[in-house]
Protein backbone atom coordinates (compact mmCIF):
# COMPACT_ATOMS: atom_id res chain seq x y z
CA UNK A 1 0.00 0.00 0.00
CA UNK A 2 1.58 3.48 -0.79
CA UNK A 3 1.85 6.45 1.52
CA UNK A 4 -1.38 7.96 0.44
CA UNK A 5 -3.02 5.41 0.23
CA UNK A 6 -2.34 4.32 3.89
CA UNK A 7 -2.52 7.54 5.04
CA UNK A 8 -6.21 8.45 3.54
CA UNK A 9 -7.27 4.75 4.78
CA UNK A 10 -5.95 5.94 8.77
CA UNK A 11 -7.66 9.25 8.74
CA UNK A 12 -10.92 7.31 7.35
CA UNK A 13 -10.72 4.01 9.85
CA UNK A 14 -10.53 6.72 12.59
CA UNK A 15 -12.97 9.01 11.20
CA UNK A 16 -15.58 6.32 11.22
CA UNK A 17 -14.80 4.34 14.50
CA UNK A 18 -14.83 7.71 16.18
CA UNK A 19 -17.29 7.66 18.96
CA UNK A 20 -17.24 4.04 19.43
CA UNK A 21 -18.45 2.98 22.97
CA UNK A 22 -18.36 -0.74 24.05
CA UNK A 23 -19.09 -1.48 27.60
CA UNK A 24 -19.69 -4.18 29.50
CA UNK A 25 -23.80 -4.15 29.34
CA UNK A 26 -26.37 -3.92 26.83
CA UNK A 27 -27.85 -0.54 26.96
CA UNK A 28 -30.50 1.51 24.41
CA UNK A 29 -28.75 4.62 22.74
CA UNK A 30 -31.35 6.73 20.30
CA UNK A 31 -29.37 7.83 17.19
CA UNK A 32 -30.48 10.73 14.83
CA UNK A 33 -28.61 9.67 11.74
CA UNK A 34 -28.99 12.45 9.94
CA UNK A 35 -29.65 15.09 12.37
CA UNK A 36 -33.56 15.02 12.11
CA UNK A 37 -35.93 15.46 14.72
CA UNK A 38 -36.33 11.72 14.86
CA UNK A 39 -33.37 9.10 16.21
CA UNK A 40 -33.84 4.98 15.94
CA UNK A 41 -32.63 2.81 18.97
CA UNK A 42 -30.12 0.41 19.13
CA UNK A 43 -29.93 -1.66 22.27
CA UNK A 44 -26.29 -3.43 22.52
CA UNK A 45 -22.81 -3.14 24.19
CA UNK A 46 -21.52 -1.04 21.36
CA UNK A 47 -22.25 1.97 20.06
CA UNK A 48 -20.65 4.13 16.74
CA UNK A 49 -21.21 7.68 15.53
CA UNK A 50 -23.23 8.12 12.30
CA UNK A 51 -20.80 8.78 9.86
CA UNK A 52 -22.72 12.24 9.25
CA UNK A 53 -21.70 15.32 10.99
CA UNK A 54 -25.69 17.16 11.71
CA UNK A 55 -25.92 13.45 13.66
CA UNK A 56 -26.53 13.27 17.21
CA UNK A 57 -27.42 10.73 19.86
CA UNK A 58 -29.23 10.25 22.98
CA UNK A 59 -28.43 7.71 25.23
CA UNK A 60 -31.04 6.03 27.75
CA UNK A 61 -30.41 3.09 30.31
CA UNK A 62 -33.01 0.56 31.94
CA UNK A 63 -33.75 1.60 35.42
CA UNK A 64 -31.81 -1.01 37.04
CA UNK A 65 -33.42 -0.78 40.33
CA UNK A 66 -36.95 -0.04 41.69
CA UNK A 67 -38.09 1.71 44.63
CA UNK A 68 -41.00 2.60 47.05
CA UNK A 69 -41.37 4.43 50.20
CA UNK A 70 -40.19 0.65 52.11
CA UNK A 71 -37.02 0.57 50.11
CA UNK A 72 -34.36 0.31 47.03
CA UNK A 73 -34.11 -3.19 45.50
CA UNK A 74 -32.16 -4.25 42.56
CA UNK A 75 -34.40 -6.24 40.74
CA UNK A 76 -35.66 -3.98 37.78
CA UNK A 77 -39.68 -3.29 36.87
CA UNK A 78 -40.65 -1.46 33.54
CA UNK A 79 -37.91 -3.00 31.64
CA UNK A 80 -37.65 -1.59 28.01
CA UNK A 81 -35.03 -4.50 26.65
CA UNK A 82 -35.48 -7.82 26.11
CA UNK A 83 -34.59 -10.02 27.73
CA UNK A 84 -34.70 -7.74 30.51
CA UNK A 85 -31.38 -7.55 32.36
CA UNK A 86 -31.69 -8.83 35.95
CA UNK A 87 -29.09 -9.36 38.74
CA UNK A 88 -27.61 -12.37 39.98
CA UNK A 89 -28.59 -11.94 42.90
CA UNK A 90 -31.70 -10.49 44.92
CA UNK A 91 -31.02 -7.55 47.20
CA UNK A 92 -33.17 -5.12 49.16
CA UNK A 93 -32.51 -2.21 51.72
CA UNK A 94 -34.63 0.12 53.70
CA UNK A 95 -33.57 3.33 52.82
CA UNK A 96 -32.88 3.69 56.87
CA UNK A 97 -30.32 0.42 56.53
CA UNK A 98 -28.40 2.71 53.61
CA UNK A 99 -24.63 3.59 55.17
CA UNK A 100 -22.62 2.99 52.91
CA UNK A 101 -22.94 3.42 49.39
CA UNK A 102 -19.78 3.47 46.83
CA UNK A 103 -19.33 3.41 42.86
CA UNK A 104 -16.63 0.85 41.45
CA UNK A 105 -15.99 -0.08 38.14
CA UNK A 106 -19.23 1.20 36.99
CA UNK A 107 -20.81 -0.67 39.78
CA UNK A 108 -23.39 0.49 42.53
CA UNK A 109 -22.18 -0.78 45.96
CA UNK A 110 -24.69 -0.72 48.80
CA UNK A 111 -23.19 -1.13 52.47
CA UNK A 112 -20.40 -2.98 50.97
CA UNK A 113 -22.38 -5.30 48.37
CA UNK A 114 -22.36 -5.46 44.78
CA UNK A 115 -25.93 -3.54 43.98
CA UNK A 116 -27.02 -2.81 40.51
CA UNK A 117 -25.13 -1.20 37.75
CA UNK A 118 -24.24 2.70 38.48
CA UNK A 119 -26.37 4.32 35.11
CA UNK A 120 -26.96 8.26 35.20
CA UNK A 121 -30.35 8.15 36.86
CA UNK A 122 -28.97 7.47 40.68
CA UNK A 123 -25.29 7.56 41.47
CA UNK A 124 -23.69 6.64 44.37
CA UNK A 125 -23.84 10.66 45.87
CA UNK A 126 -27.79 10.27 44.89
CA UNK A 127 -28.48 7.52 46.50
CA UNK A 128 -26.94 8.39 49.45
CA UNK A 129 -28.52 11.56 49.42
CA UNK A 130 -31.98 9.76 48.56
CA UNK A 131 -31.70 7.40 51.80
CA UNK A 132 -30.87 10.71 54.31
CA UNK A 133 -33.47 12.49 52.77
CA UNK A 134 -36.61 9.15 53.02
CA UNK A 135 -35.01 8.50 56.77
CA UNK A 136 -37.23 10.95 58.88
CA UNK A 137 -40.05 11.22 56.34
CA UNK A 138 -43.46 9.78 56.59
CA UNK A 139 -44.24 6.85 53.93
CA UNK A 140 -46.99 9.58 52.48
CA UNK A 141 -43.87 12.09 52.23
CA UNK A 142 -41.40 9.55 51.16
CA UNK A 143 -43.83 8.55 48.28
CA UNK A 144 -44.23 12.07 46.60
CA UNK A 145 -40.59 12.44 46.77
CA UNK A 146 -39.92 8.99 44.71
CA UNK A 147 -42.81 10.23 42.40
CA UNK A 148 -40.88 13.53 42.06
CA UNK A 149 -37.99 11.64 41.27
CA UNK A 150 -39.77 9.21 39.05
CA UNK A 151 -41.10 11.78 37.11
CA UNK A 152 -37.81 13.37 35.97
CA UNK A 153 -37.22 10.68 34.36
CA UNK A 154 -40.25 10.40 32.07
CA UNK A 155 -40.07 14.31 30.07
CA UNK A 156 -40.93 13.09 26.68
CA UNK A 157 -41.50 16.81 25.63
CA UNK A 158 -38.28 18.23 27.87
CA UNK A 159 -36.18 15.91 25.76
CA UNK A 160 -37.44 16.76 22.09
CA UNK A 161 -36.93 20.58 23.55
CA UNK A 162 -32.84 19.66 24.71
CA UNK A 163 -32.66 17.87 21.31
CA UNK A 164 -34.58 20.94 19.57
CA UNK A 165 -31.85 23.57 21.39
CA UNK A 166 -29.06 20.97 21.01
CA UNK A 167 -29.63 21.09 16.73
CA UNK A 168 -30.06 24.99 16.75
CA UNK A 169 -27.15 25.86 18.74
CA UNK A 170 -25.05 23.58 16.57
CA UNK A 171 -26.07 24.51 13.24
CA UNK A 172 -23.42 26.10 11.96
CA UNK A 173 -20.78 23.76 13.13
CA UNK A 174 -22.71 20.75 11.87
CA UNK A 175 -22.75 22.47 8.59
CA UNK A 176 -19.40 23.15 8.21
CA UNK A 177 -18.06 20.05 9.39
CA UNK A 178 -20.29 18.72 7.06
CA UNK A 179 -18.65 20.91 3.97
CA UNK A 180 -14.91 20.00 5.62
CA UNK A 181 -16.59 15.90 4.83
CA UNK A 182 -17.31 16.76 1.35
CA UNK A 183 -13.99 18.53 0.79
CA UNK A 184 -12.13 15.37 2.39
CA UNK A 185 -13.68 13.44 0.51
CA UNK A 186 -13.19 15.00 -2.77
CA UNK A 187 -9.38 15.05 -2.10
CA UNK A 188 -9.03 11.47 -1.21
CA UNK A 189 -10.86 10.23 -4.50
CA UNK A 190 -7.91 12.80 -6.40
CA UNK A 191 -5.45 11.68 -3.97
CA UNK A 192 -6.21 8.11 -5.08
CA UNK A 193 -6.08 8.82 -8.27
CA UNK A 194 -9.49 7.89 -8.94
CA UNK A 195 -10.86 11.65 -10.53
CA UNK A 196 -9.35 11.38 -14.04
CA UNK A 197 -11.26 7.86 -14.42
CA UNK A 198 -14.22 9.81 -13.04
CA UNK A 199 -13.67 13.46 -14.99
CA UNK A 200 -11.03 13.06 -17.41
CA UNK A 201 -7.31 13.87 -17.15
CA UNK A 202 -7.71 17.78 -18.38
CA UNK A 203 -10.45 18.13 -15.78
CA UNK A 204 -8.10 16.35 -13.25
CA UNK A 205 -5.11 17.72 -13.55
CA UNK A 206 -6.89 21.70 -13.18
CA UNK A 207 -8.52 20.34 -9.95
CA UNK A 208 -4.92 18.62 -8.24
CA UNK A 209 -3.69 22.50 -9.00
CA UNK A 210 -6.30 23.61 -7.01
CA UNK A 211 -4.91 20.96 -3.92
CA UNK A 212 -3.42 23.79 -1.88
CA UNK A 213 -6.02 25.72 -1.75
CA UNK A 214 -8.33 22.91 -0.97
CA UNK A 215 -6.27 22.20 2.07
CA UNK A 216 -5.67 25.70 3.31
CA UNK A 217 -9.88 25.73 2.89
CA UNK A 218 -9.99 22.27 4.93
CA UNK A 219 -7.69 23.93 7.77
CA UNK A 220 -9.75 27.11 8.10
CA UNK A 221 -12.85 24.39 8.23
CA UNK A 222 -11.57 22.94 10.73
CA UNK A 223 -10.55 25.67 12.94
CA UNK A 224 -13.23 27.68 12.59
CA UNK A 225 -15.78 24.45 13.50
CA UNK A 226 -13.61 24.01 17.20
CA UNK A 227 -13.92 27.74 17.55
CA UNK A 228 -17.93 27.53 17.04
CA UNK A 229 -18.30 24.32 18.72
CA UNK A 230 -16.09 25.78 22.33
CA UNK A 231 -18.64 28.58 22.06
CA UNK A 232 -21.83 26.23 21.62
CA UNK A 233 -20.69 24.22 24.38
CA UNK A 234 -20.09 27.05 26.56
CA UNK A 235 -23.46 28.32 25.74
CA UNK A 236 -25.30 24.72 26.65
CA UNK A 237 -23.43 24.77 29.84
CA UNK A 238 -24.98 28.67 30.92
CA UNK A 239 -28.60 26.52 29.08
CA UNK A 240 -28.00 23.41 31.89
CA UNK A 241 -26.22 25.24 35.08
CA UNK A 242 -27.35 22.15 37.06
CA UNK A 243 -25.42 19.79 35.24
CA UNK A 244 -22.34 18.51 36.78
CA UNK A 245 -19.16 19.86 34.75
CA UNK A 246 -17.70 17.29 32.47
CA UNK A 247 -14.07 17.43 30.79
CA UNK A 248 -13.82 19.29 27.21
CA UNK A 249 -13.23 17.29 24.99
CA UNK A 250 -12.39 20.10 22.46
CA UNK A 251 -8.81 20.57 23.19
CA UNK A 252 -8.55 16.78 22.19
CA UNK A 253 -10.31 16.97 18.59
CA UNK A 254 -8.55 19.97 17.95
CA UNK A 255 -5.04 17.86 17.40
CA UNK A 256 -7.13 14.68 16.47
CA UNK A 257 -9.22 16.23 12.99
CA UNK A 258 -10.79 12.90 12.43
CA UNK A 259 -12.69 13.33 15.81
CA UNK A 260 -13.21 17.19 15.13
CA UNK A 261 -16.34 15.78 12.40
CA UNK A 262 -18.43 15.06 14.68
CA UNK A 263 -18.87 17.65 17.03
CA UNK A 264 -22.16 17.96 17.55
CA UNK A 265 -22.68 14.44 18.26
CA UNK A 266 -19.89 14.87 20.94
CA UNK A 267 -21.22 18.08 22.80
CA UNK A 268 -24.51 16.05 22.81
CA UNK A 269 -23.11 13.69 24.64
CA UNK A 270 -23.81 14.82 28.27
CA UNK A 271 -26.66 17.04 27.09
CA UNK A 272 -29.63 14.90 27.58
CA UNK A 273 -31.21 14.46 31.23
CA UNK A 274 -30.87 10.51 32.06
CA UNK A 275 -34.32 9.19 31.54
CA UNK A 276 -36.57 6.12 30.75
CA UNK A 277 -35.93 4.47 27.73
CA UNK A 278 -40.28 5.05 27.50
CA UNK A 279 -39.77 9.20 27.21
CA UNK A 280 -36.59 9.02 25.20
CA UNK A 281 -38.75 6.47 22.14
CA UNK A 282 -41.68 8.68 23.09
CA UNK A 283 -39.64 11.40 22.36
CA UNK A 284 -37.40 10.65 19.30
CA UNK A 285 -38.67 7.12 18.13
CA UNK A 286 -40.26 6.29 14.95
CA UNK A 287 -43.65 5.05 15.34
CA UNK A 288 -43.04 0.97 15.13
CA UNK A 289 -40.02 1.29 17.11
CA UNK A 290 -41.60 3.36 20.01
CA UNK A 291 -44.88 1.67 20.03
CA UNK A 292 -42.64 -1.92 20.72
CA UNK A 293 -40.75 -0.09 23.43
CA UNK A 294 -43.57 0.96 24.70
CA UNK A 295 -44.99 -2.78 25.01
CA UNK A 296 -42.15 -4.12 26.25
CA UNK A 297 -42.25 -2.10 29.64
CA UNK A 298 -46.08 -2.51 29.28
CA UNK A 299 -45.69 -6.05 29.51
CA UNK A 300 -43.01 -5.75 31.75
CA UNK A 301 -45.06 -4.25 34.52
CA UNK A 302 -47.78 -6.71 34.50
CA UNK A 303 -46.30 -9.67 33.78
CA UNK A 304 -42.95 -9.45 35.24
CA UNK A 305 -40.91 -12.39 35.89
CA UNK A 306 -41.14 -13.37 39.27
CA UNK A 307 -37.46 -12.52 41.09
CA UNK A 308 -36.14 -15.78 42.49
CA UNK A 309 -36.29 -16.03 46.25
CA UNK A 310 -37.98 -12.46 46.68
CA UNK A 311 -38.18 -11.69 50.56
CA UNK A 312 -41.73 -9.32 51.96
CA UNK A 313 -39.45 -6.09 51.44
CA UNK A 314 -38.38 -6.94 47.55
CA UNK A 315 -41.99 -8.23 46.65
CA UNK A 316 -43.53 -4.90 48.40
CA UNK A 317 -40.89 -2.52 47.11
CA UNK A 318 -41.54 -3.96 43.02
CA UNK A 319 -45.22 -4.00 43.77
CA UNK A 320 -45.29 -0.75 44.59
CA UNK A 321 -43.12 0.81 42.23
CA UNK A 322 -44.86 -1.73 39.25
CA UNK A 323 -48.22 0.48 40.56
CA UNK A 324 -46.17 3.99 40.63
CA UNK A 325 -44.62 3.64 37.35
CA UNK A 326 -47.27 2.44 35.79
CA UNK A 327 -49.89 4.87 36.82
CA UNK A 328 -46.97 7.79 35.22
CA UNK A 329 -46.90 5.65 32.01
CA UNK A 330 -50.32 5.88 32.08
CA UNK A 331 -50.44 9.64 31.61
CA UNK A 332 -48.13 9.64 29.74
CA UNK A 333 -49.50 7.88 26.93
CA UNK A 334 -52.67 9.71 27.81
CA UNK A 335 -50.97 12.60 26.77
CA UNK A 336 -49.37 11.15 23.30
CA UNK A 337 -52.67 9.58 22.49
CA UNK A 338 -51.50 6.19 22.68
CA UNK A 339 -53.99 3.51 23.64
CA UNK A 340 -52.23 0.45 25.77
CA UNK A 341 -54.92 -1.43 25.52
CA UNK A 342 -53.95 -1.14 21.06
CA UNK A 343 -50.49 -2.39 22.38
CA UNK A 344 -51.38 -5.05 24.41
CA UNK A 345 -54.12 -6.46 22.11
CA UNK A 346 -53.73 -9.98 21.14
CA UNK A 347 -51.53 -10.73 18.15
CA UNK A 348 -53.36 -12.06 14.68
CA UNK A 349 -53.12 -16.23 15.14
CA UNK A 350 -50.12 -17.14 12.59
CA UNK A 351 -52.29 -20.37 12.45
CA UNK A 352 -55.32 -22.05 12.17
CA UNK A 353 -53.54 -24.29 15.13
CA UNK A 354 -52.78 -21.77 17.56
CA UNK A 355 -54.78 -21.26 20.70
CA UNK A 356 -52.47 -19.43 23.00
CA UNK A 357 -50.58 -17.01 23.01
CA UNK A 358 -48.13 -15.41 25.99
CA UNK A 359 -48.94 -11.74 26.44
CA UNK A 360 -45.39 -11.14 27.76
CA UNK A 361 -43.62 -12.11 24.49
CA UNK A 362 -46.31 -13.04 21.91
CA UNK A 363 -45.27 -16.45 21.13
CA UNK A 364 -48.17 -18.34 19.97
CA UNK A 365 -48.73 -22.09 21.36
CA UNK A 366 -51.14 -24.91 20.14
CA UNK A 367 -52.08 -25.97 23.73
CA UNK A 368 -55.20 -25.09 25.64
CA UNK A 369 -54.03 -23.34 29.05
CA UNK A 370 -50.28 -23.31 30.44
CA UNK A 371 -47.25 -20.94 30.55
CA UNK A 372 -44.50 -20.33 27.98
CA UNK A 373 -41.05 -21.14 28.82
CA UNK A 374 -40.57 -18.06 31.06
CA UNK A 375 -43.40 -19.00 33.44
CA UNK A 376 -46.00 -16.35 32.36
CA UNK A 377 -49.53 -17.90 31.93
CA UNK A 378 -51.07 -18.40 28.60
CA UNK A 379 -54.10 -16.18 27.24
CA UNK A 380 -56.90 -17.77 24.86
CA UNK A 381 -56.54 -16.18 21.22
CA UNK A 382 -59.31 -14.95 19.83
ZN1 LIG B 1 -43.43 -15.48 27.09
Amino acid sequence: MSDPTLLAVVFWAFFLLDGAQIGRRTRFSFMSWFGGRRARPAHRRWQLYSPWPGSWRAPADDLPFSFAPAGLCNWPAGSAARPATTPDTLQAWRWEEITEVQERAGRLLINGRDFCPATPHLSADRVRALAAACGPLSPDARARLLRTRLRLWLRPAHLRRRALVLRARTQTLATANALALLVLAAITTGWLGFLPELIGTGSAARLASALPLAVAYLICLHVGAVALAWRARARLQRLDPHHPPSKNPLPGVFFFPPGALHLRALLGENWFPASHPLATALAFAPPAMRDEIVFNVLADLRWPLAPPGAGPLAAEILGNFRTELEQEIGLLLRRTRLDPARLLAPPVPDGPQSRTYCPRCGAQFVTEKGTCPRGVPLRPLP
